[in-house]
């Protein structure tokens, strides 16, 4: 957008303070507002912010990253094809930002710089990303110092919608009022749990309006007196939320969908199957970018529909990679892979970023899916001697486990950069150990608050 056209978009909608905000290395989203009075500067110059915050945990304690302490600065700078009025907050506005240098130039611990470096190599080989996400989250009320379900409502039921009806129309509202397209709604089967899918977009916009969906289904929750949270795991006794991520390679156009083929098996292209291929084998590592908080591997459990074994599988909601049944008519529309470990604790742009250099090294090396990891059953049923002949391996455990996965992953590290490798991985492994002294109970309300 023109910067004369936002300045007085943004005057015509009476907004007195626009936020600058980023997710961080933990996955929480932060940021800093600017006046409207100093806006035009700041779309240029940015807003300061130290170099700490990529070292911050979500338990807002720094990790030790060589460079990432008190001294040093770098510059948040918005970019103006993201801004917004928000109709949740009174006066305000959003953008999203990318981290620069103090010379202007992409900062190495920046993840949306990283996203776009992978978009890069993407569209180096001829390719565009298209990318969704189908976030799962828990409405709650406070109970005490604690929170309960709003509801008990079933799977998919009409009383389970009678019962948020109220704040999902505001929610949803809210997010139309930003122009985000909103594809479907439903509770989902755990209790108090919601599932709003916007519609997919190019790779950077869809990590992009994660950020802000995620921003407005927390206000307008709170607005409504409710706890809106994306722990991956709420409850002990309840199904997790997960974020499941779609993916489909199409043209550099964004014409033809390069998955699809119709003499393919389960009508995916030999392209696709390089890809997924890329991501099963990437899997272990990439899961410290996909499901990257303790509570992820509370979530990762067989037979909760989340996935817990690397493999893949036409409509298996138990695989970890879903080859998604295309809609008649449509197939070379929508045919595509569903990545299902992976959770709002998770940064978007980390997270597809992830995906997409795990797929592109499949497609670069041209690899196939081993055959054995073909699950046309709920891998849990199939007899472990079974599982582990046939390379069905179950996924890291526990956040330390898939951050030790990550740190020997060559590819997914290089794709990282130095600096955002080690920040992350500090990060990542000082949450893992601030939480191993904490007790479960504990652990539960910090994430079920802090996401
Ligand atoms: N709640 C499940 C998860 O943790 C997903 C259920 C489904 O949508 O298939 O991923
Ligand atoms: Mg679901």
């Amino acid at each position: 957008m023109d910067e004369q056209v936002l300045l007085s978009r943004a005057r015509d909608s009476d907004v007195r303070l626009v936020r600058f905000l980023y997710c961080d290395n933990g996955g929480i989203i932060r940021g800093k507002a600017t006046h409207l009075s100093v806006l035009a500067d700041r779309l240029v110059s940015g807003i300061g912010l130290t170099v700490a915050m990529q070292a911050m945990t979500s338990v807002d304690r720094l990790a030790s990253v060589q460079g990432l302490g008190p001294v040093g600065e770098i510059r948040l700078v918005p970019d103006p094809e993201t801004f917004v009025v928000l109709p949740y907050a009174p006066h305000c506005a959003a953008m999203l930002v990318d981290m620069h240098t103090l010379d202007g130039e992409p900062w190495g611990a920046c993840p949306r710089s990283f996203l776009k470096r992978m978009i890069v190599r993407a569209r180096e080989l001829g390719f565009s990303a298209r990318v969704g996400f189908d976030p799962e989250w828990s409405l709650a009320v406070p109970d005490g110092n604690s929170w309960m379900p709003i509801d008990r409502s079933l799977c998919f039921s009409g009383l389970g919608m009678t019962s948020a009806e109220e704040v999902i129309d505001a929610i949803v509202g809210a997010l139309e009022g930003q122009g985000l397209a909103i594809s479907q709604y439903y509770p989902e089967l755990g209790h108090g749990q919601q599932e709003l899918s916007l519609h997919h977009a190019d790779a950077l916009h869809a990590a992009d309006h994660h950020i802000l969906y995620r921003e407005t289904i927390r206000a307008v929750a709170r607005q409504h007196g409710l706890v809106a949270s994306f722990a991956p795991k709420p409850w002990p006794d309840q199904a997790g939320n997960g974020c499941h991520v779609h993916l489909s390679l199409w043209d550099e156009s964004g014409t033809h969908n390069l998955f699809y083929d119709p003499a393919g098996r389960y009508q995916l292209s030999a392209l696709g199957y390089q890809f997924l291929a890329g991501v099963l084998e990437h899997l272990p590592g990439l899961l410290a970018l996909t499901c990257p908080s303790v509570n992820s591997y509370r979530r990762l459990q067989p037979q909760m529909w989340s996935s817990a074994f690397t493999c893949y599988g036409p409509d298996n909601r138990e695989a970890s990679v879903r080859i998604v049944s295309p809609y008649r008519g449509h197939e070379a529309a929508t045919v595509h892979l569903e990545l299902k470990p992976a959770d709002n604790s998770a940064n978007p742009y980390l997270a597809v970023g992830g995906v997409l250099a795990a797929g592109l090294d499949g497609i670069r090396r041209a690899l196939t899916p081993p055959e054995g990891q073909l699950a046309l059953v709920d891998p849990a049923t199939i007899p472990e001697t079974e599982r582990a002949a046939r390379g069905i391996r179950p996924l890291p455990a526990t956040l330390g486990q898939a951050a030790d996965a990550l740190e020997r992953d060559p590819v997914l590290i290089e794709a990282l950069g130095p600096l955002l490798a080690s920040a992350y991985l500090a990060v990542r492994r000082a949450e893992a150990a601030y939480f191993a002294d904490v007790d479960p109970a504990r652990e539960y309300q910090e994430h079920f608050e802090k996401y």
